[in-house]
């Protein structure tokens, strides 16, 4: 590889990063990560890393997984692609879709459509929400519903439904007929309590006054992520799901979850829908499905839906959507073997154990550290929120939240910042020593902020 200094300076003058302001990029240049190994990176000058981040929330099972490898490497060889277009099919993508059929039969999932990563899964679930009505005959049904703070992802349609401004200003306008209902933020919240339940309770009645004041013969779906990621890991209460599940019900309204980070095993469940005993009829999945190693995703659909289209035999039917890489034989053997791994190693509890000493160690933190103004966590997605002054939650600005990340850094861990949150969603391999590590850095980051 060239040296840093090259590197560094090409990726300045011909790079434009997502998520980034082009100028900030260059004045302060993003860090090469040149290597990874099982829970760690290793950065271009060799500092090696305990990764806090998991990649962007998605390499579950490290960087050294063996058989993801050696199926990716082995599919290569066999049949690098085949387009999945009607007319032509694959056995990986087929195998695939038999494996999760039965990964999310409890989540009520039956069939897949595949896709390249999740702002694609949630492109199509959107999509396919609306088809579903018009196969029904309530062609009317075209709105669309989420929470704020939600993320969906960057495509038109997602980024509708996205509840972070930072995302949608500079793209508006954008898809007409999406309401945003308040976040399930116990933190920060327009009702003046900080009682999750309360919340909940709230944020259903606010969906009960839309629907009445829209009619709820023109909402063809609410979309939401079970436990809210990148808004800042926002843990709603566990009746929130169900009950917006049921009003869902209630007005034949489709519930989609967004899974792109939640399925899987993060959460500390099998899937986030699990977690809060919601059965979903669309299901959006990315990111985890191949361990970050190989761009995927799929779309879960649930008999509800599954059995109006194929039941349909009109032209309205056929599903005119698709990638030129839905259902990549690469990324199908891929995620078989990711789910294989997942099942074998029990993903999930250890996201649950671990996730445990993580929480109760931020908590210990926010209690010696006054910039720590609140800590949230489900599993292995937890977030730590900075503020100089905990009385009226001021949010601490860029330079602290900056010199966090440094400290960090510097002792060993590579945490994500995103606003005034610390963000962590290490790998699911974690052990408690790894946990310990990630807590003795942000100590030492907390330091460094001069707290
Ligand atoms: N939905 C959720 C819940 C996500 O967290 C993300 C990515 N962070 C997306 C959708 C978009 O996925 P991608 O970046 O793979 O397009």
């Amino acid at each position: 590889m060239a040296d840093s200094n090259f590197l560094t300076e090409h990726n300045a003058r011909h790079v434009w990063h997502p998520m980034a302001h082009p100028a900030e990029m260059r004045a302060n240049p993003p860090v090469i990560i040149s290597g990874g190994e099982g829970t760690e990176i290793i950065d271009i000058d060799g500092k090696r890393l305990l990764d806090g981040v998991g990649g962007l929330w998605n390499v579950n099972l490290g960087y050294s997984c063996d058989p993801v490898k050696q199926a990716i490497t082995a599919q290569l060889n066999e049949l690098p692609y085949y387009s999945a277009f009607r007319g032509t099919t694959n056995g990986p993508l087929i195998e695939l879709s038999v494996a999760l059929a039965e990964f999310f039969a409890p989540d009520g999932m039956v069939r897949s459509f595949f896709t390249s990563g999740g702002s694609d899964s949630v492109e199509t679930a959107l999509r396919l929400a609306r088809q579903f009505h018009k196969l029904n005959g309530q062609a009317e049904r075209t709105k669309f519903v989420s929470l704020k703070k939600g993320y969906h992802g960057t495509h038109f349609g997602g980024a509708s439904v996205n509840g972070n401004q930072n995302f949608r200003r500079a793209y508006e306008p954008l898809l007409p007929g999406t309401i945003h209902l308040a976040a399930p933020y116990a933190y920060r919240n327009p009702f003046n309590t900080d009682d999750p339940k309360v919340i909940a309770e709230c944020i259903v009645q606010q969906f009960a006054d839309e629907i009445a004041f829209h009619g709820a013969d023109t909402i063809a779906a609410l979309i939401m992520e079970p436990v809210l990621g990148a808004g800042g890991v926002i843990v709603p209460h566990e009746g929130l799901m169900p009950s917006l599940r049921s009003l869902c019900d209630k007005h034949g309204i489709l519930l989609i979850a967004d899974e792109v980070i939640t399925a899987f095993g993060r959460t500390g469940a099998w899937s986030g829908s699990r977690l809060w005993g919601v059965k979903p009829d669309l299901m959006c999945t990315a990111k985890a499905i191949t361990n970050g190693y190989f761009p995927f995703g799929a779309v879960m659909i649930g008999s509800r839906v599954a059995d109006v289209f194929e039941a349909d035999r009109t032209a309205m039917g056929s599903i005119g959507h698709g990638y030129t890489y839905s259902g990549h034989p690469v990324g199908a053997a891929a995620a078989i073997a990711c789910l294989a791994e997942t099942i074998k190693k029990d993903l999930p509890s250890n996201a649950a154990a671990r996730g445990v000493e993580l929480f109760d160690g931020l908590e210990a933190l926010k209690e010696r550290y006054p910039l720590v103004g609140d800590v949230r966590g489900m599993g292995l997605m937890c977030a730590m929120e900075l503020v100089s002054n905990r009385e009226d939650k001021t949010p601490v600005g860029k330079d602290t939240v900056a010199k966090v990340y440094k400290g960090a850094y510097e002792a060993g861990v590579m945490v994500r910042t995103s606003g005034n949150n610390i963000i962590l969603s290490p790998t699911l391999i974690i052990t408690s020593q790894d946990v310990a590590r990630i807590l003795e850095a942000l100590q030492a980051g907390l330091k460094a902020a001069g707290n």
